[in-house]
């Protein structure tokens, strides 16, 4: 039986997540037509250590690596730099507390208001990839959860932000 990870939602609404669940690794979506969006139309393309081509992690990579956990927790924000911090925080807790050496965080960089990129990343111990540019589809993964991506005419993600810890 594998340890369960149900403190961690109450954990990532106490520092400021509007909400959190859990979800089986199995159920999270990888398309690589994520990297297209990556790609094509987004200005962070090229311009920051945590997304592609920078990354230095390929989508292929990135689903050998996801076969191996069986648990993974969404966390939804309304604040970029909020959910970066509470991402932050239930990694490190999952790792210290509960075992799961491998807790790995997937959360958009916000961190600097402009990347070092191309020189060295000035905080490394806490800059993770953003989700779509490993592959995930964070629309189909978050919606049976409950949750929503949806955009405002213009095409600007409406006021709400998710990130992703794989835990075990
Ligand atoms: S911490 Fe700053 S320099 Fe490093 S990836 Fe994030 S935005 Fe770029």
């Amino acid at each position: 039986m594998g340890r369960s990870f149900e403190h961690l939602i109450q954990y990532a609404r106490t520092l400021g997540a509007s909400d959190a669940k859990l979800i089986d690794a199995g159920n999270i979506v990888v398309d690589p037509r994520s990297l297209l969006k990556c790609r094509f139309g987004c200005y962070r393309w090229g311009k920051y250590w945590t997304c592609q081509p920078n990354i230095n992690i390929s989508a292929d990579q990135f689903k050998e690596a996801l076969q191996k956990y069986k648990t993974a927790i969404v966390i939804k924000c309304v604040e970029p730099k909020v959910v970066q911090e509470v991402t932050l925080a239930v990694e490190k807790k999952a790792m210290l507390e509960y075992g799961a050496i491998f807790s790995f965080a997937m959360v958009l960089c916000v961190l600097c208001d402009e990347c070092a990129f191309p020189d060295p990343c000035r905080f490394p111990h806490l800059a993770r990839p953003a989700m779509d540019g490993l592959g995930v589809d964070i629309a189909k993964t978050v919606e049976p959860l409950g949750f929503n991506v949806e955009f405002d005419p213009q095409g600007n993600l409406l006021p709400e932000w998710y990130s992703m810890v794989l835990l075990d």
